[in-house]
């Protein structure tokens, strides 16, 4: 017996074909063969065990241990040096050279060495270890005459480990038959610095230490930048993958992806495939899973990996075919029997292959391409066939893991099968999906089959394996990528891209670092902020302030008693709006609102002013109509969101007309004034124009209605600017020194006159340089929604350039203004999105990317985002600490209203601004109010606060 396995189904000597017991290779099959529920049974445990591993609670008692490797990164084909690997854990002790250049080609040449490490030295101490690989080392490096280039070195270390950073890993436990003293629980990296630090002839730079697995999925991924995945199949298995940050918790940080040693040999250990072990198999101590999934015993006992049941069962055919002896014998006297033994032998295989026929029909129900009718002859096919019924099992179970590991769509493709067993068989470790080695390994007892046989075999198992994946996992492209030599230039990747990523980091910090603002800086900024406001409210600075500081006649915000019927217009924001607002006080306080949206067509809005006041009345006009309160006479308050120079609440001159409006004869007029003329030359109905308003005013009195507190309006969507209550003493441009009065401080041309060109970098002066107003609104251009993205984008371009991005590619999508718009930036740093979407949201763009082009896009993204949120904090800072002063007060309590989209929507954009607020006006407790329709309600509530106090009644005046 060569397998005591083959014991449980041996044949009582002397039986014959007649007594084939099928019933037991029936059972022995039936029990291994797993139906697709099963599977994806399988494939819903292996996600149980795999989150298990990967929570920080329950990864003590997991059976799958989910290692982080701290490689964060895999190759994107730029990679480039000269880089040593050693491969320690393999078939063999090797010392590697790789050079990898980026010269467009992917070139990659290797020289190795394999050194022999004594049994004595195997089981010695430790340090003899390790000095012993240092000294393979210097001879090495002398032979290539290296020795003095301080070459940095990936160490692939193909034992259990615990890794705590890239270049540092705990020996868990050694396996393979060493047994060196003092190593277990030490950190392997240490020890062969130690020993080549001893030595002082030559120095290395340890960069990464890696098991076979991650260098199968690096050595793949240089190749394909889409292989995020690796797997072993060879002496024993294991895979890795690409797993995202925010779902490891053993390691600190949520972004970006690092590669999982999932060690998931070990599933099942806790007992969770018992119900699928088959009885006989688990007697032996194998069944088609462990087999698969105990590493350790594959690897120390060759016999048991995957095609242990093979043999026993194959044992009863092939004894009715040969002597069991015939079993040992060379392949070739099996498949290619010289033919003078054949025919004798043929005359007595024919009623044995008969016999056959029914065994293998149990063997494979289905139709099966496997079966040659040249079986009677041929027996040794039928034999392959029967292992790879046997291997079904196995490779079916690697693929409920496999599909989990892609919920998502993913892009492991499956090769051409194109298998080479030859440097399978020689590099067993290192195949990655490489059935062939497991089939045709001495277990099965065909030592040298020849290679069309291997071929069909390996073919069999990568095409279920193949299969399955696919059954299982519909809507996922995956393909199979060969690894060559894995183990050993893996790790010398793992090292490339370790110092690509290293030195892109290093270039791109650089110049992230620009648009980086510290505290001292923001706290300059708030400075220069206070200064640019006295400049803008004082009468003698206020004509070359950058900062305006208009006075807007609104002298007090919203106490509540507010009441009655109001109209507002809403002109200069996306649609022209008229609204009616019904503000009740007393026990039914509120405020309810009903609008109608009007178009105002080009030709109105490039034609006569008079056509577009016209146009506006008729508006208003139609929709007293609609409310059916035609001919009412109602209080009217006007957001007008354009430059206006205002000498009272109703006066507001039109200093230019911005976003497509051209109407002729407005400019340098009171735009209040231009509305009356059109309501009278309709004579249909007569309004009381209260107030003209901008929209930050507008949020600040909306706001003010929720909460007294709220004294400044802030609006931060395409454009930014904000407003505050003023001491009308400090108003310098108004007469009186009484009270208060709103201050539209027009924000945005903050640094207009120079004073931020400090902190504006090349990437603000581009984008400024291509606006519609270059050289005005500086501050807003660097906040606002209409240009952070055109920041990004020009920071993208100037990456790509250098090469660090997009693998220095420049596509023409990158180079059209306005692709990259500030939503997504909100989308990018959506905390709930993963890579994979992000990528998928700039493939959208037409930005083809890696994943780590996506994490850098991020980054950048985050960048922009959050110096425009400080700066705006920065700028709000000034705002409330110039009130806390005004009043002499040590404290400040205030509320500020907010609108704007970018505010609203981006998800860090407002944490960040309050942040800051908080760090650069600690003396001020600030609440942030967001406002609902601020230029709607707003324009109505200062109505409605100046009918208050000039006591203009409203027509539904009185409690309601
Ligand atoms: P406006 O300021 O014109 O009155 P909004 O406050 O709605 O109008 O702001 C519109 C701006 O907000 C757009 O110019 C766009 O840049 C930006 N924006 C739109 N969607 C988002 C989003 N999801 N996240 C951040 N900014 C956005």
């Amino acid at each position: 017996m060569c397998h005591r396995g083959c014991a449980r189904v041996s044949i009582p000597p002397g039986d014959f074909p007649g007594f084939v017991p099928t019933f037991q290779i029936d059972k022995y099959l039936y029990d291994m063969r797993l139906s697709e529920e099963t599977l994806q049974e399988v494939s819903q445990r292996f996600g149980k065990e795999m989150e298990k591993g990967l929570g920080a609670d329950t990864n003590p008692t997991a059976s799958v241990k989910m290692l982080p490797t701290f490689v964060r990164s895999t190759p994107d084909g730029t990679e480039d040096g000269d880089f040593l690997a050693l491969d320690l854990g393999g078939t063999n002790f090797r010392v590697l050279r790789v050079k990898v250049s980026d010269n467009g080609l992917q070139k990659v040449e290797m020289e190795n060495q394999i050194y022999a490490i004594p049994e004595e030295l195997m089981r010695g101490s430790g340090v003899q270890l390790f000095d012993h690989i240092a000294e393979c080392l210097a001879n090495f490096l002398d032979k290539l005459n290296i020795k003095d280039k301080k070459l940095p070195l990936g160490f692939t270390f193909s034992f259990p480990c615990h890794q705590t950073k890239l270049d540092e890993s705990i020996l868990v436990t050694w396996t393979k038959g060493f047994k060196c003293s003092s190593v277990e629980g030490k950190d392997v990296v240490s020890m062969l610095r130690k020993s080549i630090k001893k030595r002082g002839d030559f120095d290395i730079d340890i960069v990464a230490v890696v098991n076979d697995t991650v260098g199968t999925m690096m050595t793949c991924g240089y190749d394909d930048h889409n292989c995020e995945v690796g797997l072993i199949v060879g002496t024993g298995t294991n895979a890795c993958y690409m797993e995202e940050m925010r779902h490891i918790d053993l390691v600190e940080g949520d972004e970006g992806r690092m590669c999982i040693n999932m060690e998931w040999g070990a599933f099942g250990d806790d007992g969770v495939l018992k119900d699928i072990r088959t009885d006989a198999l688990a007697e032996l101590g194998v069944c088609p899973a462990s087999s698969i999934l105990h590493p350790a015993s594959s690897i120390l006992h060759p016999a048991s990996s995957i095609l242990h049941p093979a043999p026993s069962i194959l044992h009863p055919a092939s004894s009715i075919l040969h002597p069991p002896s015939s079993i040992l014998h060379p392949p070739s006297s099996i498949l290619h029997p010289p033919s003078s033994i054949l025919r004798p032998a043929s005359s007595i295989l024919r009623p044995t292959s008969s016999i056959l026929r029914p065994a293998s029909s149990i063997l494979h129900p289905a139709p099966c391409t496997l079966h040659p009718p040249s079986c009677t002859l041929h027996p040794a096919p039928c034999i392959l066939h029967s292992a790879s019924s046997i291997l079904h099992p196995a490779s079916s179970i690697l693929h409920p893991a496999l599909s989990i590991l892609h919920p998502a769509p993913c892009t492991l493709h499956p090769p051409s099968c194109t298998l080479h067993p030859l440097s399978s068989i020689l590099h067993p470790a290192s195949s990655i999906l490489y059935p062939a080695p497991c089939i045709l390994h001495p277990p099965f007892c065909i030592p040298h089959p020849p290679s069309s046989h291997r071929a069909a075999v390996s073919g069999t198992f990568a095409r279920r394996l193949h299969k399955t994946v696919r059954k299982l996992l519909p809507d996922c492209e995956i393909r199979f990528v060969r690894s060559e030599d894995g183990s050993g230039k893996g790790a010398a990747m793992v090292t490339a891209v370790a110092y690509r990523l290293a030195a892109q980091h290093k270039a791109r910090q650089k110049i992230l670092e620009a648009l980086k603002l510290s505290h001292e800086q923001l706290l300059e900024v708030k400075q220069r902020m206070r200064i640019e406001m006295e400049k803008g409210l004082g009468k003698e600075t206020h004509a070359e302030a950058a900062v305006k500081m208009l006075p807007t006649y609104v002298c007090s915000t919203p106490d509540g008693t507010e009441k009655g019927d109001f109209l507002a217009l809403d002109l200069g924001g996306t649609n022209f709006r008229v609204l009616l607002v019904r503000v009740r006080n007393g026990m039914r306080r509120g405020v309810e609102m009903h609008n109608k949206i009007y178009s105002i067509p080009v030709e109105i809005m490039q034609g006569t002013g008079e056509e577009l006041f016209d146009h506006i009345v008729h508006c208003i006009s139609d929709f007293l109509e609609y409310m059916g309160m035609k001919g009412v006479s109602l209080p009217l308050g006007f957001t007008f969101s354009f430059p206006c120079q205002q000498t009272s609440l109703d006066e507001g001159i039109l200093l230019k007309w911005t976003k497509g409006f051209k109407a002729t004869g407005c400019e340098g007029e009171d735009v209040v004034n231009l509305l009356k003329e059109a309501i009278h030359r309709r004579e249909e109905f007569d309004l009381d124009v209260v107030a003209v308003v901008n929209d930050t005013v507008g949020t600040m009195m909306t706001c003010g209605y929720e909460d007294p507190y709220c004294e400044v309006g802030l609006i931060v969507g395409t454009g930014s600017n904000a407003c505050y209550m003023e001491e009308m003493r400090n108003v310098e441009l108004v007469e009186g020194e009484e009270g208060r009065m709103c201050i539209n401080m027009e924000w945005g041309a903050f640094g207009d006159n120079g004073c931020l060109d400090d902190i504006r970098t090349e990437f603000d002066l581009a984008v400024d340089e291509l606006s519609l107003n270059p050289g005005k609104q500086r501050f807003e251009k660097m906040i606002s929604g209409m240009y952070l993205g055109e920041i990004v984008r020009n920071i993208l371009i100037d990456f790509t350039k250098r090469g660090l991005l997009f693998r220095g590619r420049i596509s023409e999508r990158l180079k059209t203004r306005g692709i990259f718009e500030t939503k997504f930036l909100s989308q990018i740093e959506s905390d709930c999105l993963a890579l994979l979407q992000v990528r998928s949201i700039l493939q959208h763009l037409g930005l083809e990317s890696t994943c780590d082009d996506s994490i850098i896009v991020k980054e950048v993204c985050a960048v922009v985002a959050r110096r425009a949120a400080q700066l705006c904090g920065a700028g709000m800072a000034a705002v409330v600490d110039k009130i806390r002063e005004n009043r002499g007060l040590d404290f400040l309590k205030v509320t500020v209203g907010v609108d704007g989209t970018l505010y609203k929507l981006h998800p860090h954009f407002s944490t960040v601004m309050h942040e800051t607020v908080k760090q650069l006006s600690p003396k001020c407790e600030v609440t942030f109010l967001q406002s609902e329709d601020g230029s709607g309600k707003g324009a109505a509530l200062i109505t409605a606060v100046a009918c208050r106090i000039r006591e203009v009644p409203s027509i539904s005046g009185g409690e309601q």
